[in-house]
């Protein structure tokens, strides 16, 4: 079989501990057989972040911005620890966080359903995904321990020097206090990011937030999505027979508890930390959970949203074979390949992409699966397998999927 071409390179952004082993060890079994993979690399690993003062993150970003596709292995947020572990020149910051920086852009979150673990949701059929505005609000927050009685009040000066007073509240005992803050830029280009990702998965969208209690604050990001909606989307909503709404934060959860999923939830940034936590163990694993970047300008950045797995790597360094779930990892690359496929008219990249997603689903549906989900499973036996293993079994169905559609 002839290997598939791609015209334009997808960035690839290698990272660290057990996912660095997976990496190459799913572009070894998985692509480089099937696909003349043209990627442009970026090696995030830690001690290549550190050889180039991390100047390779940021060109890794703006290199997604030229080209409007990457794919990201998990990498090291360091500590005070890895420093040490790394003898490191600094403590770089994370680079999720730098990235998102450069892209303006919101995180998607998705999870991968199989038939045999099911959520604990019994009604969810369709994955939930969920947008978290990753700006502001009591993340950026000034905090006070109010000592004793006392006015509070929020005051705004302005560039030209007007001043804007209003009363908190007179204490008459001790308290706390909390300033927090968010930016119409930063709305608008969420907003934006939630409303092109509803259209490119052709999904609905909703948002909430609690706007009866907050009038202006949460009442800012009500009107700054319908504004947007109204002038820039309302119409391709429309033709993509998808719907936008707004509700209140209690009725959004009681809706989704009911509902059977598939549809995307915009949350602001302290809603979206709980609920995808929620979600996501609601829906069975971290291991099953993609992600994905998606900039309001509409680049985008696949990864797992779980960690660099750094307790199996340990294991492995002691030659020891482990039972790590590559199926994130992969989805991060069919997402990847299938969105760059779509943006060049490439159909046999997209339809390999999504063959080689029907494959891991056949095969873990066959029952052979790590060991992560081999205690959640329900209806088949398992079989566990070491993440090699895995992959073997995945080439397998892989290659007589590809057999048959040839
Ligand atoms: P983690 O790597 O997500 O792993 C936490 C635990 O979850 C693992 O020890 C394992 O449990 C289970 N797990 C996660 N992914 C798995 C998989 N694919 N297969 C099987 N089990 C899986 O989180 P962490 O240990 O807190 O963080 C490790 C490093 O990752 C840190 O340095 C952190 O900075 C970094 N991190 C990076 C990203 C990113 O790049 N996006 C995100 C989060 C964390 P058991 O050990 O019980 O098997
Ligand atoms: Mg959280």
């Amino acid at each position: 079989m002839e290997k598939i071409r791609m015209a334009t390179p997808l960035v690839e952004m290698d990272g660290d501990e057990m996912t660095r082993v997976l990496w190459k060890r799913i572009k070894e079994e998985l692509l480089c057989p099937f696909v003349e993979l043209n990627t442009e690399y970026y090696d995030l690993g830690l001690p290549h972040r550190d050889e180039t003062r991390d100047q390779v993150t940021i060109d890794a970003a703006e290199a997604n911005k030229k080209y409007g596709v990457s794919v990201k292995c998990a990498t090291i947020t360091p500590n005070a620890q890895r420093v040490e572990e790394y003898k490191l020149h600094e403590m770089y910051k994370s680079p999720n966080g730098t990235i998102r920086a450069i892209l303006d852009g919101t995180v998607f979150r998705t999870p991968i359903l199989i038939d045999s673990v099911r959520p604990a949701v019994r009604n969810w059929k369709k994955p939930i995904t969920i947008a978290r505005h990753a700006y502001g609000d009591i993340y950026k927050a000034a905090e006070l321990r109010v000592p004793g009685p006392g006015r509070a009040e929020l005051l705004f000066t302005g560039a030209d020097g007007r001043e804007v007073r209003q009363a908190i509240y007179d204490f008459e005992c001790p308290g706390v206090l909390q300033g927090s803050f968010n930016k119409d830029t930063s709305i608008a280009s969420f907003a934006r990011s939630c409303f092109n990702f509803a259209l490119a998965q052709k999904q609905d969208l909703w948002f909430s937030a609690k706007d009866t209690i907050s009038k202006q604050y949460d009442h800012t990001f009500k009107d700054i999505f319908a504004e947007i909606y109204e002038a820039e989307y309302k119409v391709r909503f429309e033709q993509a027979g998808i719907e936008y709404f707004y509700t209140l934060i209690d009725d959004a959860v009681a809706r989704v508890i009911r509902s059977e999923g598939g549809f995307i939830w915009a949350c602001k940034n302290y809603d979206g930390d709980v609920m995808s936590d929620m979600v996501s163990t609601a829906f069975g694993s971290l291991a099953m959970m993609t992600s994905v970047l998606v900039s309001p300008n509409g680049c985008y950045e696949y990864e797992a949203a779980h960690g660099t797995v750094t307790r199996h790597y340990y294991k492995y360094l002691k030659g020891e074979e482990t039972s790590t779930n590559p199926m994130a990892t992969i989805f991060a690359w069919t997402g990847a390949l299938a969105k760059r496929g779509e943006l060049d008219g490439n159909a046999a990249l997209v339809r390999f992409a999504h063959t080689l997603e029907a494959a891991c689903l056949k095969t873990l549906d066959g029952g052979v699966m790590t060991k992560d989900l081999c205690g959640l499973c329900e209806g088949v036996t398992p079989t566990p397998v070491s993440s090699d293993g895995f992959l073997a079994a995945v080439r397998k169905n892989l290659e007589a999927m590809l057999q048959k559609t040839a």
